[in-house]
């Protein structure tokens, strides 16, 4: 299965800079043999999605940071998941441990938004990882473990990031025998979820990924990609995250 290489850009980007980043993104993306993804503000996913469909080479696929869990309704400042579709979008990030500190989402809102994003079209990247207290307990696996039950339903057919709380954003990471770890763990658990069908689940790494480790945890067994944050804002060190995955 062809790695997937995805970058959230959370809340970074105004048009110009964004239409810059995937210009740049695109004209990089020739001969890679993973698959790219990029996750824009929603503000720009069309600006992002005009840029990508102009693009010569491989094409980069765009995708949301959230939806709401209803079709539509009273929910000011939230966008459904046909919303996102609508703009350009074909993939939505779901779970991410922004969301569920700044949001409070539980792991029943996830599955539940998980069930819009299908219905509507998206494929959808639940986000799971334990914090750094839950780490040193030695309670990563029942953290892990929990958010995978509550958040995937029994069809679940999209992806799955790891994302360390504790590594996002810090420029840490956890061990190589750590990540090859909680990888298997959830290789694991997803069979026991999902049956054979969990063994197609891509199982994406995430937590300061950058292009000096992105080889070395790109080749770790049950490694399928890498979610990018920080990284992914800059185009050059986005396509070298994303040459490493080819090696791998
Ligand atoms: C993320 O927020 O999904 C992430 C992995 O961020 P960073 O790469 O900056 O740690």
């Amino acid at each position: 299965m062809r790695q997937l290489i995805a970058g959230n850009w959370k809340m970074n980007g105004l048009l110009a800079e964004a239409e810059a980043l995937a210009e740049d993104v695109a004209a990089g993306a020739e001969g890679l043999s993973c698959d790219l993804l990029v996750c824009p503000p929603a503000t720009v996913i069309c600006t992002v999605a005009d840029v990508v469909a102009g693009a010569p080479f491989a094409p980069v696929a765009i995708g949301g940071q959230d939806c709401h869990a209803a079709a539509s309704g009273a929910h000011t400042g939230d966008l459904s998941a046909a919303m996102l579709r609508d703009a350009g979008a074909t993939w939505v990030i779901l779970g991410h441990s922004e969301r569920r500190t700044d949001h409070a989402e539980t792991d029943s809102v996830v599955h539940a938004k998980v069930l819009a994003a299908v219905a509507a079209g998206l494929t959808p990247i639940v986000c799971v990882g334990e914090t750094e207290a839950e780490r040193l307990d030695g309670r990563q696996e029942a953290v892990v473990g929990a958010q995978l039950a509550g958040s995937l339903p029994v069809d679940f057919a999209g992806v799955v990031a790891y994302e360390p709380v504790w590594a996002i954003g810090t420029g840490r990471t956890p061990t190589e025998a750590d990540v090859a770890a909680m990888h298997a763990f959830i290789r694991a658990a997803l069979l026991r979820h999902l049956g054979e069908a969990g063994r197609l689940v891509l199982i994406l790494y995430g937590g300061s990924v950058k292009p000096s480790n992105a080889a070395a945890l790109l080749a770790l067994p049950e490694v399928g990609g890498a979610l990018v944050g920080g990284a992914s804002l800059v185009a050059a060190d986005f396509l070298a995250i994303a040459r490493a995955a080819q090696a791998a």
